[in-house]
């Protein structure tokens, strides 16, 4: 027997208000045993049972009586991903972004209106655990309420371990992770960033969007498709935007770009942790000048929340330019493109500051 808690969010959605005030109401009498909700009302004469079954079996019929071909809601964590999940579902409906602006997954912490957004979805995209650590606990609170798709666990996504020691710093954002896997635990989460996981998390998409919504299933296949023609597109273009400059050393703030690295065969030097918020006292300046020196960076990377004037002063007295790269794409407007337009913005910003 299905228990209302697991009704609830679907029965929401109907406008019909008189439909929710009974649905509550019937919950507060449910006589069966609830997964989620340990009430019992075995004892009650056959009776009752009849006035509470009826309502709830024309509660089924409403719920199945949405109409034919409505996508399931979806949410997906980051915009990356959000982007590549609208381009598959794209015709049947529009995923809702979790995390907006350009604050970091690594150390985040839910809002309430993105935790309502994740109670509401049937389905929830996410990186996994290795780098969203804020939607370990609000993802196992949902319990069977909504599906829950882990990319880093997604057939054909190719996982690197995270970078640790030589000249790629410890960096607190990449520390531990709560219940992943080990082998998801000491992934390295940024995966979008390679292409040819962007076609595999297309594809897991199609593929699990199909089962939920089966009236949708051919949609979903053809858009995965045409989404991996494209990226094969952009990422010729990359190949060759990206060729003169392979092989010239750089430093980043944040060891995010192994994905890209790997697959443009580029060369980064290492990793300088830094705190976008807090300029470094002088000796840690010093060590990270020298640093950068040392490594023959031609170009130092920021992010678009570290401020130009600490990038000027850590570079000062080094032949190193600096420049910015966004793993995440914080200023672009979530959709279909703003994976695409990411994409091209970090080979476009590799391609001019190590030329
Ligand atoms: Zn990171």
């Amino acid at each position: 027997m299905l228990c209302p808690d697991c009704l609830t969010p679907k029965i929401e959605t109907l406008e019909n208000s008189a439909s929710e005030n009974f649905t509550s109401e019937m919950m507060n009498r449910f006589p069966y045993d609830c997964p989620m909700r340990t009430r019992s009302r075995r004892g009650d004469p056959p009776f009752f049972a009849l006035t509470v079954v009826v309502p709830l079996v024309t509660a089924l019929l409403l719920v199945s009586s949405l109409p034919a071909g409505a996508a399931p809601r979806v949410a997906v964590s980051l915009k990356p991903l959000h982007s590549l999940v609208a381009a598959v579902m794209e015709g049947a409906g529009s995923p809702e972004l979790i995390l907006r602006g350009a604050s970091s997954p690594h150390t985040y912490s839910l809002r309430p209106s993105e935790a309502r957004l994740l109670e509401e979805a049937d389905m929830v995209f996410w990186a996994g655990g290795a780098l969203e650590a804020f939607l370990e606990k609000p993802l196992a609170a949902l319990g069977s309420r909504a599906r829950i798709v882990t990319l880093l666990q997604a057939p054909g996504v190719a996982l690197l371990p995270a970078r640790r020691g030589g000249a790629w710093d410890d960096d607190a954002q990449h520390g531990g992770v709560g219940e992943s896997a080990p082998e998801e635990a000491s992934a390295d989460g940024h995966l979008w960033l390679d292409p040819a996981n962007a076609k595999a998390i297309a594809r897991a998409a199609a593929d699990v969007l199909g089962q939920v919504d089966p009236a949708n299933r051919g949609r979903y296949a053809a858009n995965a498709v045409r989404l991996a023609a494209r990226i094969d597109a952009l990422d010729a273009e990359l190949v060759v935007r990206i060729a003169p400059v392979r092989g010239v050393p750089y430093v980043v703030f944040h060891d995010a770009y192994q994905y890209f690295e790997r697959h443009y065969a580029l060369r980064p030097a290492g990793s300088v942790a830094v705190s976008p918020e807090r300029t470094p006292g002088a000796r840690r300046v010093r060590e990270i000048r020298e640093k950068i020196r040392g490594l023959r960076a031609r170009c130092v990377f920021g992010e678009p929340q570290f401020p130009p004037a600490l990038l000027a002063t850590l570079t000062e007295g080094t032949e190193a330019r600096t420049g910015v790269l966004d793993p995440l794409g914080a200023d672009l407007s979530p959709g279909p493109d703003a994976w695409f337009a990411l994409m091209r913005s970090l080979g476009g910003s590799l391609a001019t500051c190590l030329r």
